[in-house]
């Protein structure tokens, strides 16, 4: 009797295996200047991954940073010259089914590259989300709200046009928090911006402020105090440093928020060791993917942290990925900024979100529940349609 059988074992070629990975860059302006003390936005450069499967799934993916290399080490264009060069060859004949093994394996051969990571991830994810016809969120535990609460950040840098957007905004019960990105201007200024628009708003809008890191510690000590004067109710990320913000954290009568200091679970823990912020801004690509937002959420969570879905300006498919993510936190006690697609003047998707009533509805339908508009893509990719037709005139 033979008594040495082959190990039963799964072979990739039982499963569905990735067949090709497919990048573009698309170019879409917003609908007013957007300024942050960082830069000035007039447009938004999504970068697209397509995920093709050998059974025929199709998962999408997208990554996208705010005001080019401005925010960080990682833009549109490095991430679609490190999927092409650098993840597909990685990617490309492997089992699509085992997304975490997957991830692993292009985290030992990939070092840093969080944003591309996280758009790969959705991509997987989309694909086998579609596969299983399951949303994504099914795939990450299940959603505990099926709706989200969305922040508008008022940026046109004027004070009377800011006042007048929220108005709007309130008008049309699409936002009712309104988040302000200061910084740029000297202190004094910026403040009497805040307290203006807060006045103007009253209890109906509630006021928070992102300095992107433009103050020094001193400068955010004496911005802090006056923001919480003013009525502000958080302030995000006022200085560059890890080690500053934890000196500031509770000594005013106002949120802190850490937002650019989260670099993943390991920069999340450094910071909830010492309680060193009041709430966490959880983004996907700043914490390397899907998988890795949530463990940050666990972090905070389990150290007392609050928590807030931010976003890096996504459209649709970044957006929608980080909505699914958001719905499975055990608690979300500041809501969402996830406005990215309304700030773009060109809609990407077949069918809108549905922003009403001052939240977001997520998807529920298989994968990330959403489809591309390809048409409105190809005129719009760099070096696509448009670009043609403005070389013909
Ligand atoms: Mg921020």
């Amino acid at each position: 009797m033979n008594t040495t059988l082959a190990p039963i074992a799964p072979t990739a070629a039982l499963f569905p295996v990735i067949e090709r990975v497919e990048t573009m860059l698309v170019d879409l302006p917003t609908i007013r200047p957007h300024k942050l003390s960082v830069a000035t936005m007039t447009g938004q450069t999504l970068m697209l991954v397509k995920v093709h499967c050998s059974d025929g799934t199709v998962g999408i993916g997208e990554g996208t940073t705010i005001g080019g290399l401005a925010y960080g080490g990682e833009s549109p264009e490095s991430m679609k010259l490190a999927i092409d060069t650098y993840f597909a060859p990685v990617m490309v004949g492997e089992d699509a089914t085992h997304v975490k093994a997957l991830m692993a394996r292009i985290g030992k051969a990939i070092k840093e590259n969080r944003f591309a990571k996280s758009a790969v991830e959705t991509a997987l994810l989309d694909a086998h989300g579609k596969r299983l016809g399951l949303p994504i969120s099914e795939l990450l535990g299940g959603a505990l709200r099926k709706r989200l609460a969305v922040a508008w950040t008022l940026a046109s840098g004027d004070t009377a046009k800011d006042i007048a957007e929220a108005e709007k905004m309130l008008e049309l019960r699409r936002h009712r928090i309104f988040k302000l990105k200061i910084g740029a201007r000297p202190l004094k200024d910026d403040i009497a911006h805040v307290a203006a628009i807060k006045k103007a708003l009253g209890e109906r809008g509630a006021v928070r402020v992102d300095v992107n890191m433009a103050w020094s510690e001193f400068e955010a000590a004496y911005g802090m105090a006056a923001l919480a004067d003013a009525g502000c109710e958080l302030v995000e990320q006022p200085v560059a440093s890890t080690a500053a913000l934890g000196h500031l954290v509770r000594r005013f009568p106002l949120a802190l928020m850490a937002d650019e200091s989260l670099t993943g679970p390991e920069s999340a823990f450094e910071i909830a060791k010492t309680k060193g912020a009041d709430v966490f801004a959880v983004k996907i690509e700043q914490s390397g993917g899907l998988f890795n937002a949530q463990r940050v959420a666990v972090i905070a969570d389990a150290a007392g942290i609050e928590l807030y879905g931010g976003t890096m300006l996504e459209g649709g498919v970044g957006t929608v990925a980080s909505a699914h993510v958001f719905s499975t936190f055990a608690k979300l006690q500041w809501g969402t900024e996830l406005f990215g697609p309304l700030l773009l003047t060109e809609e990407i998707l077949a069918t809108p979100l549905d922003y009403s009533d001052f939240e977001l509805t997520v998807p529920d339908a298989p994968g990330l529940g959403i489809e591309l508009d390809e048409d409105r893509l190809k005129f719009f990719a760099r070096d696509g349609l448009r670009k043609t037709i403005s070389v013909a005139k």
